[in-house]
């Protein structure tokens, strides 16, 4: 499968802010916005003005390394979005939002959306009692996800989960963390989700 094999915290200099990729690193203060907040590389630190379609370009990079999303999968992703109803930007960020990965992430299962990723893939994730190891399978309202009894017992989840659970879950999951399982109770509204998020630029660059 391919992936991105860029280092994750160049990732987030190129783009100047935390996009939260290395699990609790980037909780601490050897994050590398906090102490290297600029480009990597040779010119990185020389400032220049980006063009419109410079900053909906970036700001859909950012919105792809945040999920962890290659650029034909998220532009598939984006085309769905695109033909359903409603507010493309919202459906689209929707849309990132209920996969599996990305669920899984947000009920602790994994530190980092590249390790909830790799939990499910390896067959430690039930949705609604059956196994699936699909980390772009879409959660729907209402379905349980839980961690399979085999890989209960394995310390890096359980120790993600408390993390999580000290940083609060999401409105929009309601935890059993001793059950280790979580509701998937509705879409996220996007006034649930980061500001930091501009979703209309990507619009903007995909309706050019
Ligand atoms: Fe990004 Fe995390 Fe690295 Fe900080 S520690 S730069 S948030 S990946």
């Amino acid at each position: 499968m391919a992936r991105n094999i860029e280092p994750k915290c160049k990732q987030c200099r190129r783009e100047g802010e935390k996009l939260f990729l290395k699990g609790e690193k980037c909780f601490s203060d050897k994050c590398a916005i906090e102490r290297r907040n600029y480009p990597p590389g040779q010119h990185g630190q020389k400032k220049g003005r980006l063009s419109d379609y410079g900053g909906q370009l970036r700001e859909k990079q950012k919105i792809r390394k945040i999920y962890g999303i290659l650029e034909r999968q998220f532009r598939n992703i984006y085309k769905t979005a695109d033909k359903r109803r409603g507010i493309t930007g919202n459906i689209l960020l929707q849309l990132l939002e209920s996969r599996l990965d990305n669920v899984a992430y947000h009920m602790g299962f994994g530190s980092s959306r590249a390790e909830a990723r790799q939990i499910v893939r390896h067959n430690c994730v039930l949705v609604n009692g059956k196994r699936v190891n699909m980390p772009s399978y879409l959660v729907k309202a209402g379905d349980i996800i839980q961690i399979t009894d085999n890989a209960k017992n394995q310390l890096r989840i359980k120790t993600s989960i408390e993390a999580a659970d000290n940083r609060n879950f999401p409105t929009w999951i309601e935890m059993d963390i001793k059950g280790m399982r979580g509701i998937f109770k509705a879409k996220p509204d996007r006034s649930e989700l980061p500001t930091s998020i501009n979703e209309s630029l990507v619009v903007e660059l995909y309706s050019k």
